[in-house]
């Protein structure tokens, strides 16, 4: 049973959903029937409420075995697939969505993904094309950075080792820009247009109303999604949830201060960023990872309520499989 494998409360984070008919299925995706299955293996006496969870987060009266639903990112298949189970189900989960995809100008994470699932016939394919392309040995910055690549592959079991070498690739070797442009160079040769699919792959404000009409919560998650958040000096990374709240709370119509719960994107943050969520009024934050972070000194789990645990959807599949 789920709820004694893991005796500390947490998150439950879910990104990709497919109905086989408009969302395909791509890495990491789960169908209507798998979501279903995956609150049923929780129990759903377990999952509380997001309100509930947030009001007894400050006042550090969660029980052990109590998690919350959390959708990540702003993707349409979530409203389209996840939400009719949660109003069914009576759930109200959190929704951190970044608000770039609200400016026409989004940042192109849900994109890029979009394209490796449609455009290759397995994501390896993708990979080996990608790091093709950069033309200097990568092979000795794999070596240098080994410790981290094994170390990631315990934080995140559902990753295989060449999805871990990708984002380290992105993430450090690489700057964004650099990435960017090695992603457009792959997006011409295949004749792709990512503007074609923003509709099709990111939530629309009238979506994000019905969210919010419906008693879920809408929550932070930056604005323009930097993979690497903790590398940004202290004055970025306020912007960065500062713009988040104030576009969200213009599509809300609600007070800039409502917004209290959040959650890191791709996981990264660090005091600052801590910081600058205590000045904007934040109160409850999650990460992403169930393990508890010697490198960082941690002691225990849920470390602070800017970092609550949470368990990706992905390896309660694998659980479930046993
Ligand atoms: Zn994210």
């Amino acid at each position: 049973m789920y709820s004694q494998k893991f005796n500390y409360f947490h998150g439950i984070m879910f990104h990709h959903f497919h109905d086989d008919r408009i969302y395909k299925y791509g890495q990491g995706s789960i169908s209507k029937e798998d979501f279903i299955n995956i609150i049923n293996y929780i129990g759903r006496k377990n999952i509380i409420n997001a309100d509930e969870f947030y009001l007894k987060s400050i006042e550090n009266k969660l029980n052990e075995n109590e998690v919350c639903l959390t959708f990540d990112d702003g993707i349409k298949c979530q409203h389209d697939i996840a939400l009719p189970i949660l109003d069914d189900q009576k759930i109200k989960a959190f929704f951190f969505v970044y608000s770039s995809l609200f400016d026409g100008n989004p940042d192109l994470l849900e994109v890029y993904r979009y394209f490796r699932i449609n455009y290759f016939n397995n994501i390896d394919e993708f990979y080996d094309l990608f790091f093709s392309i950069i033309k200097i040995n990568l092979d000795k910055f794999f070596l240098e950075n080994d410790h981290i690549i094994s170390s990631n592959s315990k934080k995140f079991p559902h990753y295989s080792t060449n999805d871990i070498k990708f984002r380290l690739v992105r993430d450090m070797f690489l700057t964004s820009q650099e990435y960017e442009a090695i992603m457009f160079k792959i997006f011409d040769k295949y004749e792709f247009d990512p503007k074609l699919y923003y509709k099709r792959l990111f939530m629309s404000a009238d979506d994000l109303k019905n969210i919010d009409f419906n008693g879920h919560i809408i929550g932070l998650h930056s604005h323009s999604h930097p993979t690497l958040m903790e590398k940004l000096p202290f004055n970025e990374q306020y912007m960065e949830y500062d713009k988040n709240r104030e576009v969200l709370s213009k599509i809300l119509k609600k007070n800039k201060s409502n917004f209290k719960c959040m959650s890191h994107p791709c996981g990264s943050y660090n005091e600052d960023t801590k910081n600058a969520l205590y000045q904007l009024g934040v109160q409850l934050g999650f990460k992403q990872i169930m393990t508890v972070e010697k490198e960082r000194n941690m002691q225990k789990l849920n470390n602070s309520s800017l970092e609550i645990a949470r368990q990706d959807h992905a390896d309660i599949m694998s659980m479930m499989q046993k």
